[in-house]
C-alpha cells in the first residue's frame, strides 16, 4: 500500500513502458519452449474468446478450478489441521486479535456513509472517520474470519463475519445500486477527474475480496449477493470510461480488483465479471513481463504484485499462455533479482534499484510485510501449476522468515515494514489505532498458516512444507500426519492412518538448503533411496495404517550476499534467516508499538540504528562456509561469533522481538579492515 503520509507517491511519475499490443506478445511469448511447459488442457482454450464462448453458453461450464491441469493443488484448509507448535502459537494469538474487535466498530464508517444511525466509537488509524482508506480492514477481517474458520473451525469468527456481512448487505440496500464502501461514491468522481484520492478501488477490492472468503469459506449467501452487487456497481462504473482514460485511472493503486472479479466469474459462471476484471487491466505493465523484461524500476511493489496475481488467475480461467508468461516471468523475477535473504521485497515500499541490485535497499523502511503476503498468494498458483519444488524453497523461506516473525507473540499485533539495516528493531501497530495495510493482510495470512502445508494430485500427496500437523484426504481415505519441532529437528516424522490398504504416492520435499546425510526410513528400516536436495522424494506403495515415515534432513550454516554486495552477507541455518542480537538499548515500549492515540505511525518516529555487524574472516570461503559461527551448546538454533573482536549471539530472526538485531553483516578479509 501507498504507506499515506510517508510514501505517498503516484505512479504518473513513473515513466512506464511504450505501449505494445497484448497480441504482439502473445505471438512473442508463445515460442515452442513455452508450449511444451503448459499444462496439456492449457493450449486448447488459449485466448479468452474460447473462454467467452463458453460462458455465454450459460451455467458453470468450468467452475473455480478452470481450464488448467493443477499437478499439485493446496488441500482445502478445512481438511488440515495445525499441531502444537510455532505456527498454532501464532494462529492462536491471531484469534485473541480478531476476537478483541467489535462488529459496531467495524461497520460504524459504512453505516454513517450510507446515511444509517451508528453510535459506535469509530475506530483509529486507517479506519479513521476522515481517512481515505477506511472500510478497507473491514474487508481484510471478513477475510481472516473466514480463513480462520476454514483453517481452525473457529465457529465465533464465522459467527462473527456473518454479522459484519448483515450490516454490510443492509448498507449496500439503503444505497441502492450496489455500491458498498465507508466513503462516498464522490471519491471515484475525484479518481475519474485525476483529482487526486488515495485509493479507492484498492478499498473496493479488499471488501470485496471479503465477502467472497465469507460466501467460499462459511457458505454466506448473503455475502455472495453482496460481491455480485458491488461487482455490478464497478461494471457500471467502469462501462461509462474509455480504455484510455482507464489505463489513467489505473495510474492509482487498485490492488487485486482483477483477481477479486475473476474470482466472482468463476464461482458465478457470469461472464460480465469477467469482462469488468479485463477493465482493471494494464497492457503496458503486463507486456513487458510477458516479453521477459524487467522494467519493474520504480515502481510502487505492494501495488503491482496483486495484479499479477490477477494474471495467474486469468491463466487459470482461460489457459491463455500470456498470462502464464506475466505470472511466471514476474515471480522469477521478483525472487530471483529483487528479494532479500528472507523472501521479501520492496524497500521504501518500492522497487528503485536495478535488477540484482540491493547493495544500497537496507533500510528501516525494507520489505513491506504485505508484499511478503502477496508472493506467498502468487506462488502458490505457480506451484500448483507444476508442482516444481523450487517454488516451495521460496515460499518455505519467506513464511519462516519474512511472515511467522511479524506478529507480537503476546498480543497478536503485526509489523508494516520489516527493517533490514543494522540497528533497527520490530515495531507493531496497536489495537484500535493503526489498522494498517499489513494489519490486513497481517490476520488473513495468520489465518490460514494451514494453507500449503500439503498439495495433491489425483494420485499423490505432496508435503511441502514441516509444519506440525495433519491433512485427511477423504477421497483416498488417507490421514497424514506429521509431528515434527522442525526447525529445531532437522526433519520431521509422518504417520500414516488409513481405514483400508490405499495406493498412493507420498512426495517428500527434500529442500535445497538440504546438507549431506539426509534419509529416510519406513516403518523403522532405511530406505535404500533417497533424492537430490530441491526436488520431490516420491514414495508410492500400498500404505497401511500406522505406516511410519521418518525423514532426516540435515541442516548447516551458510550464508548468502545481499544481492549486488558480496561483502554484505546473512547467515543461514538451513532455511531460518539468523538475526544478531545487538541489545535493547534505550528500546521503550513508546519505540516498539505504535500509540493508541493520536495519528498512525508506520514506523517508530525519530528511530535511531545502534550497533554494528562487522565480520572479519581470514577468506572468503570462510565467510561463505560461517566458519565465524559456532553453535551454542544446549541452545537449539542459537549461535555466537567467533574469532570477532566481541561474540556475538544470534538465534532465528523470526524470534527476535523487542530488540536491535543485525540480518546483513559487513564482511571484511583483511585485518585493518575489521571493526573494532
Ligand atoms: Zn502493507
Amino acid at each position: 500500500m501507498f504507506g499515506g503520509r510517508l510514501w505517498r507517491r503516484t505512479e504518473g511519475d513513473v515513466n512506464f513502458p511504450k505501449g505494445v499490443s497484448r497480441r504482439q506478445f502473445v505471438s512473442g511469448v508463445m515460442s515452442s519452449a513455452a508450449l511444451a511447459c503448459l499444462p496439456k488442457t492449457a493450449g486448447a482454450f488459449a485466448g479468452g474468446a474460447a473462454f467467452e464462448d463458453l460462458l455465454l453458453q450459460g451455467g458453470r461450464p468450468h467452475g473455480p478450478e478452470g481450464r488448467v491441469t493443477l499437478l499439485a493443488a493446496p488441500f482445502p484448509m478445512e481438511q488440515v489441521r495445525l499441531l502444537d507448535g510455532p505456527f498454532l502459537d501464532a494462529t492462536k494469538a491471531n484469534l485473541q486479535y480478531l476476537h478483541s474487535l467489535p462488529v459496531d466498530r467495524l461497520v460504524h464508517n459504512f453505516r454513517v456513509n450510507a446515511g444509517l444511525a451508528s453510535t459506535a466509537e469509530p475506530l483509529g488509524g486507517w479506519e479513521a472517520p476522515d481517512c481515505e482508506l477506511r472500510g478497507h480492514f473491514t474487508g481484510h477481517f471478513l477475510s481472516a474470519c473466514a480463513l480462520a474458520y476454514a483453517s481452525t473451525g473457529d465457529v465465533e469468527l464465522k459467527t462473527k463475519g456473518e454479522a459484519v456481512v448483515a450490516e454490510l448487505a443492509k448498507c449496500q440496500d439503503a444505497k441502492g445500486n450496489g455500491y458498498l464502501s465507508a466513503f462516498p461514491e464522490s471519491f471515484f468522481d475525484r479518481l475519474s477527474d485525476g483529482k487526486g484520492v488515495w485509493a479507492p478501488f484498492y478499498t473496493l477490492h479488499k471488501i470485496m475480496a471479503g465477502n467472497l472468503d465469507m460466501y467460499t469459506y462459511c457458505q454466506s449467501e448473503q455475502a455472495l449477493a453482496v460481491a455480485e452487487g458491488m461487482a455490478r456497481w464497478m461494471g457500471h462504473w467502469t462501462n461509462g470510461i474509455s480504455d484510455d482514460h482507464m489505463q489513467r485511472i489505473l495510474k492509482t493503486e487498485y490492488g487485486g480488483t482483477n483477481e477479486a472479479l475473476y474470482n466472482l466469474s468463476a464461482i458465478t459462471g457470469k461472464w460480465q465479471y469477467f469482462r469488468t476484471a479485463t477493465r482493471f487491466e494494464q497492457p503496458d505493465y503486463f507486456g513487458p513481463l510477458a516479453g521477459h523484461r524487467d522494467e519493474l524500476k520504480g515502481l510502487h511493489t505492494n501495488t503491482n504484485i496483486p495484479k499479477v496475481i490477477g494474471a495467474a488467475r486469468r491463466y487459470e480461467l482461460t489457459g491463455d499462455p500470456y498470462y502464464h508468461e506475466v505470472a511466471e516471468y514476474f515471480w522469477e523475477e521478483v525472487t530471483q533479482e529483487r528479494a532479500y535473504v528472507t523472501g521479501g521485497t520492496s524497500n521504501g515500499e518500492g522497487w528503485d534499484t536495478d535488477a540484482g541490485n540491493l547493495s544500497k535497499a537496507l533500510s528501516l523502511w525494507s520489505e513491506e510485510c504485505c508484499c511478503g503476503y502477496n508472493m506467498l498468494k502468487l506462488t502458490r498458483h505457480v506451484h500448483q501449476w507444476t508442482a516444481d519444488p523450487r517454488y516451495m524453497d521460496y515460499y518455505e523461506r519467506t513464511l519462516f522468515n519474512s511472515r511467522l516473525g511479524t506478529q507480537h507473540p503476546d498480543n497478536g499485533m503485526k509489523m508494516y515494514y520489516f527493517p533490514l539495516e543494522t540497528g533497527y528493531w520490530k515495531f507493531f501497530h496497536s489495537q484500535f489505532n493503526s489498522f494498517w495495510c499489513c494489519t490486513g493482510t497481517g490476520v488473513e495470512e495468520f489465518s490460514k498458516f494451514t494453507d500449503t502445508i500439503y498439495s495433491h494430485n489425483e494420485h499423490d500427496v505432496f508435503v511441502n512444507l514441516f509444519i506440525a500437523s495433519e491433512v485427511r484426504w477423504p477421497e483416498k481415505g488417507l490421514t497424514v500426519r506429521q509431528k515434527t519441532s522442525f526447525p529445531e529437528q532437522e526433519g520431521t516424522s509422518i504417520t500414516v492412518k488409513a481405514e483400508k490398504p490405499v495406493q498412493a504416492g507420498i512426495n517428500i520435499r527434500i529442500p535445497s538448503w538440504a546438507a549431506d546425510g539426509g534419509t529416510v526410513e519406513l516403518n523403522g528400516k532405511a530406505l535404500p533411496v533417497f533424492s537430490s536436495p530441491g526436488s520431490y522424494l516420491r514414495i508410492t506403495r500400498e500404505w497401511a495404517d500406522g505406516d511410519r515415515l521418518e525423514v532426516k534432513l540435515p541442516m548447516r550454516l551458510r550464508t548468502e550476499p545481499l544481492l549486488g554486495d558480496r561483502t554484505q552477507v546473512a547467515a543461514l541455518y538451513g532455511p531460518i534467516v539468523l538475526a544478531g542480537r545487538l541489545g535493547a538499548e534505550g528500546l521503550t515500549e513508546a519505540m516498539q508499538f505504535d500509540p493508541d492515540h493520536g495519528p498512525t505511525q508506520l514506523a517508530p518516529p525519530h528511530a535511531e540504528a545502534k550497533g554494528s555487524a562487522n565480520i572479519f574472516a581470514k577468506s572468503a570461503e570462510e565467510i561463505r562456509t560461517a566458519a565465524w559461527l559456532e553453535p551454542v551448546k544446549g541452545q537449539p538454533l542459537t549461535f555466537t561469533t567467533v574469532g570477532q573482536k566481541n561474540a556475538t549471539m544470534l538465534i532465528p530472526l523470526n524470534q527476535i522481538f523487542g530488540e536491535r538485531y543485525a540480518v546483513y553483516w559487513k564482511t571484511s578479509t583483511h585485518a585493518e579492515d575489521s571493526d573494532s
